[in-house]
């Protein structure tokens, strides 16, 4: 039995541990917050893990034992993941076990942006439909529509299946055509907007995507065009959003994600033609627990195996841990 003193594991407190069976019975957990992150070195060496959100190169320096840093969602922007690789630190993440979830959010959130479900309920909740007659009808429709998806990754193409479903045409925009699918592809995200009338982002955030969903972008999607975010806040303008929202030079947005969240501007919040959720893409306690379990059998692995389950791309290459290199500290 390894001595649990040595297999130090910090924890966000944000993650639940109760959907972790027998974590706590192998590893010391040290439950953090980030105000007490800098404070938590005094405690925690020699830490040998951390499952969090988000890390920068100065959170890494704090731990000179830090082994591997799992991440807690499939986006990892947040993560100075380079940085970790220069330090022989890998960092994981837990792709696949959210990607149906959050693609259904997506199609809901379309839906309910076309149709305006969610209105419509608050209608009938207000005993106006009693008092005032039927809710008017919307102005917004799947029927007949064309969608383009920035981001064609694992999320991307389960929409593209359900969209596939409801008969909506899609095609894609990326850095790289994939010459596998069939999918009418744009190099350009403004050529994919002017293309179609829904345009569903699920890139990843960071700079490579910051702003991508532009004035440009959104006058080229046009007055009758649907924005649906679902990826990443940063990846859309968010003023050049509300200001393309608010003259009418797009239809309508659906929006689970943002730029500062979990602050939602005043501007955005009182626009008639948007639908707003607080980014509940992957938010059911099934997919949570399966994303959890993915966070900690990465550390797990590491720690009992030397092997990173689901490294990202930046730290690939230390998914295996070299047991000659003595770094295995407090494997006993
Ligand atoms: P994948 O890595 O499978 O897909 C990402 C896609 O984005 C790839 O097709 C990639 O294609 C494309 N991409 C990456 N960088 C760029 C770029 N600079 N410009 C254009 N396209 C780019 O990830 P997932 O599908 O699993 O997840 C996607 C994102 O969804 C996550 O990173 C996360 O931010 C977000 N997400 C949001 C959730 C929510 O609750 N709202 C829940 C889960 C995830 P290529 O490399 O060819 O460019």
């Amino acid at each position: 039995m390894p001595n649990k003193s040595l297999q130090k594991v910090a924890v966000d407190a944000t993650f639940d541990l109760r959907w972790l069976d027998n974590f706590s019975d192998k590893f010391e957990v040290l439950e953090f917050s980030h105000s007490d992150a800098a404070r938590m070195p005094k405690v925690a060496q020699p830490l040998r893990a951390i499952i969090g959100h988000s890390a920068s190169a100065p959170d890494f320096d704090l731990y000179p034992s830090l082994e591997i840093f799992s991440n807690f969602g499939v986006g990892y922007e947040s993560v100075d993941s380079a940085y970790a690789a220069k330090r022989g630190i890998v960092v994981t993440n837990t792709p696949g076990v959210l990607t149906e979830e959050t693609a259904d959010t997506a199609l809901g959130l379309l839906l309910n942006t076309l149709r305006e479900l969610p209105r419509a309920e608050a209608y009938l909740r207000a005993g106006r439909w009693k008092k005032e007659g039927d809710y008017p009808l919307t102005q917004g429709t799947l029927r007949g529509r064309k969608a383009g998806i920035f981001g064609l990754g694992r999320i991307g193409k389960a929409i593209a299946r359900r969209l596939s479903a409801f008969g909506v045409p899609v095609s894609y925009c990326g850095r790289t055509r994939q010459a596998e699918l069939e999918l009418p592809y744009f190099e350009r995200l403004v050529d994919l907007a002017s293309s179609v009338d829904i345009l569903i982002a699920s890139a990843p955030g960071g700079a490579s995507t910051r702003h991508a969903v532009n004035a440009e972008v959104l006058a080229a999607l046009g007055p009758n065009g649907v924005l649906i975010n679902i990826g990443r806040g940063s990846v859309v303008d968010e003023a050049a959003l509300i200001s393309a929202l608010s003259r009418g030079a797009i239809m309508a947005a659906g929006l689970d994600v943002y730029e500062n969240e979990p602050q939602v501007g005043p501007k955005l919040l009182s626009l008639a033609n948007t639908c707003l959720l607080p980014h509940v893409g992957s938010a059911s306690v099934a997919t949570r627990r399966s994303m959890a379990e993915l966070a900690a059998l990465n550390v797990v692995s590491w720690i009992e195996d030397g092997k990173a389950l689901t490294p990202v791309a930046e730290t690939a290459h230390l998914a295996e841990k070299s047991w000659d290199s003595g770094a295995l500290v407090g494997k006993d």
